[in-house]
């Protein structure tokens, strides 16, 4: 079997015109970068705004583990496979972050004959829109220093500034710093943090905004520190908006790629499902239901974190409807869970399969609390037997969902010709009665604690005493109504990231709180999980390499 970069690169792409084509798109209606790369111009996605919505699939997964579970795979199999019936669809992605490319995770192009292409430049700079988020966060962080600098007029206590600077980049070391160091002329000297770019508010407010008027009025929003006497103050308030917004301009427009068999992919915003609300834009995603009759996204990470998000987050705010969601297992990550260690994952194991499916069904239950209906799929690897499927196979049926295994990693569309068949049966026979998890008026406490209970299991939730306090704080500023972004380990339906399968018996503990104004939600941090990632001993960068004709190896 050839790599994924392999295959990529052995793609023969259509110029992006004529997959814009495809969708109805005239090449004056794009903005070209490249032969292969194109942004959707803002007359476009004005002409099309009245145009039906198409039907809306969301694709997310079991918990992931370290063997893999395939959702951007599947999902760009799956557009594939619509493709082969002959019907019109298009994809809609997160655009992938350095981060993990040169970590431990690799790209996010999906796999095997299931990608979107051109894989590098997904996979690196793209069309530079985390770049421009990346400048656009650090102006704010700059214009803030400089604010206090320069006399402080807004009384602004260094000891409470909340705004971090970025980078697209797991560096460890960033995470706590000294800034202001040397002499007065240097700056006031104050502890400072990096965030990785996928966790910056700036991100979500990119992909919350329906336009540029509401991305200036989300920036504006943005709460970057408290004055002495406690009061928010915003980048309206240090004048960064109109800045922000210019640096903005591009990266607000929706980028179209391909796949390895021509289906059109609209690939735009990244933010992290573990520490982020995990979904693409809704800019994207609402130009995509005009333009086809078929939408699949990807929520990052588990339906107990991305799903999660996308319905109660970005679904909400955005006035989506989701019609179907097709929810990934692999018989690999199941008996993972079921105690099985990585190296004897090849081998049949229909004990610890049981064991481990306690995951699967856990996530069946929570998608199904959201009126969605559930297609499983199996992501298939060539070491799965057939007793294990037809024990999957069985145990969705009990459930209620339409199971399909899919083979697009190894046959691409023709692979998932059978899920696509279940998805289409699932739209035609099961409305959707999506709503909500939470009312917006509960308390963001009894938010916290609905969402611990109903999607994780959990018995309850602690808080530390300085999460507990700026919960108070969000509330009297009048934002109780927003409502919560989880951060936690993806590994677990817990966040301790050692318990898998079904864990129970186990409370939440918010270890920290903020509100992202802009975006309009608040974040829980629980668990142990950080905000800029590190690197492992072994990181993927150590594998990649570009050869004397450009010719770029070792990514995946
Ligand atoms: P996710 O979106 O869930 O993070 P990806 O679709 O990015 O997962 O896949 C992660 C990795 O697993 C990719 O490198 C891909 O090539 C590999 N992979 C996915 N499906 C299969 C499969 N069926 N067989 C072998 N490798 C696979
Ligand atoms: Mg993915």
């Amino acid at each position: 079997m050839k790599t994924d970069i392999e295959i990529a690169q052995e793609a023969k792409m259509l110029h992006i015109r004529e997959v814009a084509e495809k969708l109805g798109i005239a090449e004056d209606e794009l903005e070209l970068y490249g032969k292969y790369k194109a942004k959707l111009s803002d007359e476009l996605i004005e002409r099309v705004k009245d145009e039906p919505d198409g039907k809306l699939i969301l694709v997310t997964a079991i918990n992931p583990t370290p063997a893999g579970e395939g959702k951007t795979t599947i999902s760009v199999g799956l557009g594939e496979a619509f493709g082969q019936l002959g019907k019109k669809a298009v994809i809609a992605l997160r655009e992938p972050s350095l981060g993990p490319c040169f970590g431990i995770k690799g790209g996010a192009a999906g796999g095997g004959y299931a990608q979107v292409v051109p894989m590098e430049d997904l996979n690196l700079h793209f069309t530079g829109d985390f770049h421009a988020i990346t400048s656009a966060n650090n102006l704010l962080a700059a214009l803030l220093d400089n604010h206090i600098q320069q006399g402080n007029e807004l009384g602004i206590d260094p000891r409470q500034v909340v705004w971090k600077r970025c980078l697209d980049m797991n560096d460890r070391v960033l995470r706590n710093i000294v800034v202001g160091l040397g002499r007065k002329m240097d700056g006031m000297v104050r502890e400072d943090h990096f965030v990785i770019t996928v966790a910056s508010e700036i991100m979500a407010v990119l992909c919350l905004a329906d336009d540029m008027h509401d991305l200036k009025r989300r920036l504006g929003k943005i709460i970057v520190a408290y004055t002495y006497d406690g009061k928010p103050v915003t980048a309206d308030d240090i004048k960064a908006t109109g800045a922000m917004a210019a640096l903005l301009k591009d990266a607000l427009k929706p980028n179209l790629i391909q796949t390895l068999e021509h289906t059109p992919a609209i690939v735009h915003g990244g933010p992290f499902a573990n520490i982020a609300h995990g979904c693409n834009s809704v800019r994207a995603t609402k130009t995509a239901l005009k333009l086809a009759d078929y939408v699949i996204t990807e929520a990052g990470f588990g339906a107990d974190l991305g799903a999660e998000k996308f319905f109660d987050i970005k679904s909400r705010m955005a006035g989506l409807h989701p019609d179907a969601v097709v929810l990934v297992a692999t018989v690999r990550a199941l008996k993972y869970n079921g105690g099985v260690a990585k190296a004897d994952l090849g081998e049949e194991n229909l004990e610890a399969l049981k064991k481990g499916i306690v995951n699967l069904e856990k996530h069946i239950e929570n998608l199904q609390k959201y009126g969605v209906p559930v297609v499983v799929t199996l992501n298939s690897f060539v070491t799965d037997t057939k007793a294990e499927t037809d024990y999957i196979e069985q145990f969705c049926r009990e459930r209620d969902c339409e199971f399909a295994l899919a083979k697009v990693w190894e046959n691409g569309g023709k692979g998932g010709v059978e899920l696509a068949e279940k998805v289409l049966k699932t739209l035609e026979t099961k409305e959707s009665h999506f709503k909500p998890l939470y009312a917006d008026d509960l308390s963001l406490e009894e938010k916290i604690e609905t969402i611990a209970k109903e999607i994780y299991g959990a018995d309850g939730v602690t808080y530390a005493s300085a999460a507990a306090k700026e919960l108070k704080r969000i509330a009297d500023m009048g934002m109780s109504d927003f409502p919560v972004c989880m951060a936690k380990t993806q590994y677990s339906l817990s966040d301790d990231q050692t318990k898998l399968g079904r864990p129970s018996g186990f409370t939440i503990n918010v270890r920290e709180v903020y509100v992202s104004a802009g975006a309009g939600f608040v974040v829980a941090i629980t668990g142990a999980i950080m905000t800029m990632p590190g690197l492992p001993k072994n990181p993927a960068a150590y594998g990649i390499d570009v050869d004397d004709n450009g010719v770029i190896t070792g990514l995946f």
